[in-house]
């Protein structure tokens, strides 16, 4: 049976036309779920009761599981059981702009990013569409608040599941559902080329940001082996073309690794690969893990690496940071149990 959830507007509507329905009971039906936020078709009482029968033989209408919650300052981490028994992962937090949402794409992940704590589960399966909007509807209805903006950086390579994750998009985008603007939803990717090229193409003002993490291709294949099969200077061309047929700005993750991939010549090296190209860096502080060996680059040396590319006109931010003290950061989602 198919969830409910993991339609788009326009495959509801076909699935209508398919019983010769009016297409109109899919707009019904889409605010009754993400609306009203009804969660059985009995509730939909605009429905004649015979059409409900027919949903009910149709659809299902069940949620992933929420397991544990656990909340620190501005944020709260969500551990979620899925129907088959495996367990992702989201945050969500609380800035002074809105309610953002970092969601799980998949179960596990094969990018092996040496520094990330996801990626030590290898990938079991690619999440539904609906297994991902339902870590937004759980989380609203457990926040009581809208979520405004929402992130796909959980555990999962996105364009490693391409087409549930556009579909889950499509779904959250729709203007008679959760109607999450596209201009506040972003996908980050390790840098897989066909799906950005796959991705320019795309409807909508949905977000790119890529994590580079290193200046240099001999550099970046250390510790992201996905640089093997896709080099920095192949994305580097792909991110151009990008921006040249979508208008839109990149951005550029870089997470700060002790010794590794923060120096003042590795700060030039990033300055002088970007530079002319309409993005900005979001220098990001690493998580300190403990299976994981990589350090944290010191305050004031990251203040001298994003002084270096402010000089040489790059836009640069640091991140700030959230969930240090629930285990949530970036790469410590990871279900423990
Ligand atoms: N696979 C996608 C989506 C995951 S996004 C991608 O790579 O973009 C998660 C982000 O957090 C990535 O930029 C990742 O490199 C970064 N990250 C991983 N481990 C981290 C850690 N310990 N501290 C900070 N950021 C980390």
């Amino acid at each position: 049976m198919k969830n409910i959830y993991d339609l788009t507007l326009k495959q509801l509507e076909d699935y209508f036309i398919s019983i010769d329905e009016k297409p109109f009971r899919a707009v019904q039906i889409y605010e009754g779920l993400y609306k009203k936020r009804y969660s059985t078709f009995d509730e939909m009482t605009n429905i004649s009761k015979d059409l409900r029968e027919k949903l009910k033989k149709d659809f299902s209408l069940t949620k992933i599981k929420m397991l544990i919650k656990e909340q620190g300052e501005n944020v709260n981490k969500y551990l979620f059981e899925l129907e088959d028994g495996n367990k992702i992962e989201s945050v969500v937090m609380f800035h002074d702009y809105g309610t953002s949402i970092c969601v799980s794409s998949e179960v596990g992940c094969n990018m092996s990013c040496a520094f990330c704590e996801s990626g030590r589960l290898k990938k079991v399966r690619d999440l539904k569409a609906h297994e991902i909007v339902q870590q937004i509807l759980i989380i609203e209805e457990d926040i009581q608040k809208r979520i405004t903006h929402v992130v796909v950086m959980g555990i999962g390579e996105p364009f490693d599941n391409y087409e549930n994750v556009m579909r889950f998009i499509k779904i959250i985008n729709c203007g008679k559902g959760i109607d999450i603007g596209s201009r506040h939803i972003t996908i980050s990717t390790c840098g897989i080329i066909p799906g950005i090229k796959r991705f320019m193409n795309e409807e909508g003002q949905v977000n790119l940001a890529i994590s580079l993490h290193a200046p240099n291709n001999e550099l970046r294949s250390r510790i992201m082996p996905i640089n093997k099969a896709y080099p920095l200077n192949d994305l580097i061309e792909v991110i151009k073309e990008y921006i040249k047929k979508t208008n839109r700005r990149v951005t550029f993750e870089y997470i700060m690794l002790e010794g590794i991939n923060d120096s003042e010549e590795n700060a030039k090296e990033l300055a002088t690969l970007l530079k002319g190209i309409n993005c900005y860096v979001n220098i990001i502080p690493y998580n300190e893990t403990e299976n994981i060996g990589f350090k944290r680059t010191k305050e004031w040396k990251i203040m001298k690496f994003y002084d270096i590319l402010k000089k040489n006109k790059i836009n640069v931010t640091i991140r700030k940071e959230f969930g240090g003290n629930v285990d949530a950061a970036c790469g410590q989602l990871r279900a423990n149990n």
